[in-house]
């Protein structure tokens, strides 16, 4: 049974922590709610005091937290992951968080002396229960190598893709054609509605030929059925795109269709509809254009 420590048992947290229990690793928890960690206790699934704490019985951390403030805390405030890593540790970071401050994180655990690995993910709550998730790795690729049986544990598609914060900027790169597509679908769908053509027979004609998407075949029914439960909500989405547009402005690239998903969530948010999912992002259309989609095939 192989050790590892994991900070962070929020959705995606608690499942990755459950894939690896079951994939015989013994695993020490810490989460700021104490609460969450104590009900995932058991005999493959132990509960540490403070993140330094589970850095110093493991040589391998996971965390996966909100943003990048929130790894900062985690790892280099009062008690945290950095107080516990000795030389030759690894620490990986599963959270979505800004390219350039991973960059400047991995620096400061570097210089101890420890590694670190931007590994990002994708495939929402239900790929961190499955354990599907596809994860992006920046980093050096003997320690990818060494994590392979933790992250094989928790993922089904593993890329390295390059160096320190390549992970970070790859999964900024999926949310961009996340939201691209997203609005791609909501625009296609509003005019259908105003032709009044049938929306469902539209969406079986269009999905499977080349102007077909993920967005389009998972999020295109829930939009005609008026159904905005979230798989990722808007909020984080707004968080992740901060992140993108901050890397495009360093950058110095030209992100027009995302710049603008941005401010048309925006709006959504100031109406409160945040916590909805982000293929309400149809929503901010329905008010430019005066009529709502399936608006009679509406079941509350
Ligand atoms: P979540 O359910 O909101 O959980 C967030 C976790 O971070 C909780 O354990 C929370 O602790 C902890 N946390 C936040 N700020 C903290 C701080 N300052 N100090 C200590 N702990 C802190 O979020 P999630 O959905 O698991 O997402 C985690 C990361 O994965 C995010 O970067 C997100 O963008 C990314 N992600 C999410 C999805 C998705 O579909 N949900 C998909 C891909 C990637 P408490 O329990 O105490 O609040």
């Amino acid at each position: 049974m192989a050790e590892i420590g994991f900070i962070g048992l929020g959705i995606m947290g608690s499942g990755m922590v459950a894939n690896l229990a079951a994939a015989g690793h013994h695993v020490t928890v810490w989460n700021r709610t104490t609460a969450k960690a104590e009900a995932m206790a058991s005999d493959a699934i132990s509960v540490a005091g403070t993140p330094a704490e589970v850095a110093s019985v493991n040589d391998i951390v996971m965390v996966c937290v909100s943003d990048s403030g929130d790894v900062e805390a985690v790892v280099f405030g009062k008690d945290g992951v950095a107080d516990g890593l000795r030389e030759g540790s690894l620490l990986i970071d599963h959270s979505t968080i800004s390219p350039s401050a991973t960059v400047g994180f991995a620096r400061r655990v570097n210089d101890v002396g420890a590694h670190w690995l931007d590994a990002p993910i994708s495939g929402g709550s239900e790929g961190a229960k499955n354990g599907t998730l596809s994860i992006m790795i920046g980093g050096d690729g003997a320690q990818v190598t060494r994590a392979m049986p933790f992250l094989e544990a928790v993922g089904g598609t593993i890329t390295h893709v390059g160096e320190q914060g390549a992970g970070q900027l790859v999964k900024a790169v999926n949310q961009i054609l996340v939201v691209v597509n997203q609005l791609a679908a909501s625009e296609a769908l509003m005019l259908a509605e105003a032709g009044g053509l049938d929306l469902n027979k539209t969406l079986d004609a269009v999905s499977g030929g080349a102007a077909g998407s993920w967005m389009l075949s998972n999020r295109g029914p829930q939009m005609i059925k008026r159904d905005w439960r979230p798989g990722f909500t808007i909020d984080l989405q707004q968080k992740d795109l901060r992140i993108v547009l901050k890397a495009a402005d360093e950058l110095g690239v030209p992100l027009p269709g995302t710049a603008l998903v941005f401010q048309m969530y925006r709006a959504l948010q100031a109406q409160g509809l945040g916590s909805e999912g982000n293929h309400a992002l149809v929503k901010a259309l329905e008010d430019l254009a005066g009529f709502e989609l399936a608006a009679s095939d509406d079941d509350g």
